[in-house]
C-alpha cells in the first residue's frame, strides 16, 4: 500500500508516466489532494475510471486522518484533536489561532504537528518524554495531520498560515520522514505553504541541525535549550550528553550563516531550577552577540513536579537578557486548560 500523500509531485508525475498516462494527469491528482481533500481515489472525478482502478489495483490509497476526539479552549482559539492515522496509532495535533489584536498584522492559523508517537529523549518536564518512545510517523502521517486541519479551516473560509513541528516527538530523530513531509507541504504543486512559515523545533541534535542547514530550505529553526550549561541541562534533558551546549549554539550559528534564518532558543522556565538571575546572566553571556532570539516559556504543569515561576521572576529573567542585548520574548501560552500547550501532549484522551 502506498499513500498518495506520501509522494512528492515529481514522484506523482513519474508514477503517472510509468502507468502510460500523460504528465498532466499528475496535476489532476495533486490539485484535488491539496485543495479538495478527497477521501478515496475514486473521489477524484477528473481521472478516467480505468486509471482509478489501476491505481487501486496497484495498491495506492488516500490515507486520511480520522478525528476521534476534539477539545477546544474556552476562548475557542486553540483546538486539540486526537487523530487516528492509517498506521493505527493515535496522535495529537493542535490548531492555534491568533487574531490581529493579539499579535498585530495578519491573523494566523498555526498547526502544531507531531512527528513521533512518544519521544525517546525523556526530558523530565515534558509529558511526551515521560511516556517514552512508541513509533516514528511516516511523512504521510505528518502531512495528513495538516490536511485534516486544512479541510476544517477551508470550511470556515480560512486556511493554514503557519506550521510548527512542536507536537509529540523529536523531529530530528525522524529526519527523513520529517523532511519529506516538509518538501511535500512546501512544494508549489503540493500543499504550497511558504518555507518561511514553517518552524522545526529540536532538542538540539547537532547532526540533524547540520543536515537541515544543507537542505537549501528557508525554514525556521527553534532549539530547545533550557539551560546555559551542560551540568544543569543534563538533569533536564537526560539524553543531551552527546550534544554539548557549546556545540548546539555553534550549530545554531552555522544554521543562521547558511540559511540567513534567525534561530530561536526555547527556554522552559521552571521555578527554582533554571530561573534564577544568576542563570539568566550566564545565559545572556552565552548568547550575546549571536543575533539569536530567546523564547521564554513559563513551564506548563505536566506529570512532573515542576512549577511555573512567579510573574516577577519571569520578568526579571527577561530583563536581564534584554539588558545584555539578547533579543527575548515571553511566549503567549495557548490552550493550557485543555492540555494542548507545550509539553502537555499525551494520549490522555484515550485513558
Ligand atoms: N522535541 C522537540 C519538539 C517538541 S517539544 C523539542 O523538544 O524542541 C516543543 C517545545 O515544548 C519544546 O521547546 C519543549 O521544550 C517544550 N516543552 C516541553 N514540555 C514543556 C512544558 N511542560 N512546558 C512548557 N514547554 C514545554
Ligand atoms: Fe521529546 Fe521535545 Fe519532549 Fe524532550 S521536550 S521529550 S525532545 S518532545
Amino acid at each position: 500500500m502506498t499513500d498518495l500523500y506520501r509522494l512528492l509531485p515529481e514522484e506523482m508525475e513519474k508514477l503517472v508516466i510509468d502507468m502510460g498516462y500523460p504528465r498532466y494527469r499528475a496535476d489532476q491528482i495533486l490539485l484535488p489532494l491539496y485543495y479538495k481533500f478527497p477521501k478515496s481515489i475514486s473521489d477524484i472525478k477528473q481521472l478516467p475510471k480505468k486509471m482509478i482502478e489501476e491505481l487501486i489495483d496497484a495498491g495506492y490509497t488516500i490515507g486520511s486522518a480520522k478525528e476521534t476526539h476534539r477539545v477546544e479552549s474556552d476562548d475557542g482559539d486553540t483546538t486539540k484533536l486526537l487523530l487516528s492515522l492509517t498506521n493505527d496509532s493515535s496522535v495529537e495535533t493542535v490548531l492555534m489561532q491568533y487574531g490581529p489584536s493579539k499579535i498585530g498584522g495578519h491573523p494566523r492559523s498555526t498547526i502544531c504537528v507531531s512527528t513521533q508517537i512518544g519521544c525517546a529523549m525523556g526530558c523530565v518536564f515534558c509529558a511526551t518524554g515521560q511516556m517514552g518512545f512508541e513509533t516514528n510517523l511516516k511523512a504521510e502521517h505528518i502531512v495528513s495531520q495538516v490536511i485534516h486541519f486544512a479541510e476544517i479551516l477551508q470550511q470556515r473560509g480560512e486556511h493554514v498560515t503557519n506550521l510548527v513541528f512542536m507536537g509529540m516527538g523529536e523531529p530530528m530523530a525522524n529526519y527523513d520522514e520529517m523532511i519529506r513531509s516538509v518538501r511535500i507541504l512546501t512544494h508549489d504543486r503540493g500543499f504550497g505553504l511558504g518555507q518561511r512559515h514553517i518552524t522545526i523545533s529540536t532538542i538540539g541534535i547537532k547532526s540533524g541541525i547540520e543536515r537541515l542547514a544543507e537542505e537549501n530550505l528557508q525554514i525556521g529553526l527553534a532549539i530547545s535549550l533550557h539551560a546555559p550549561n551542560n551540568e544543569l541541562r543534563k538533569n533536564l534533558v537526560p539524553t543531551a550528553s552527546p550534544n554539548s551546549v557549546e556545540e548546539i549554539i555553534e550549530s545554531g550559528r552555522n544554521y543562521f550563516k547558511k540559511t540567513g534564518r534567525r534561530v530561536t532558543f526555547e527556554y522552559a522556565l521552571m521555578a527554582g531550577i533554571n530561573d534564577s538571575p544568576k542563570i539568566a546572566k550566564e545565559l545572556a553571556r552565552l548568547l550575546k552577540g549571536n543575533g539569536s532570539h530567546v523564547n521564554l516559556i513559563p513551564i506548563n504543569p505536566t506529570a512532573g513536579n515542576f512549577e511555573r515561576p512567579s510573574e516577577n521572576s519571569v520578568t526579571t529573567f527577561e530583563q536581564i537578557l534584554s539588558d545584555a542585548g539578547v533579543n527575548c520574548t515571553i511566549r503567549i501560552e495557548k490552550g493550557t486548560e485543555i492540555s494542548a500547550a507545550c509539553g502537555q501532549l499525551r494520549i490522555d484522551m484515550l485513558e
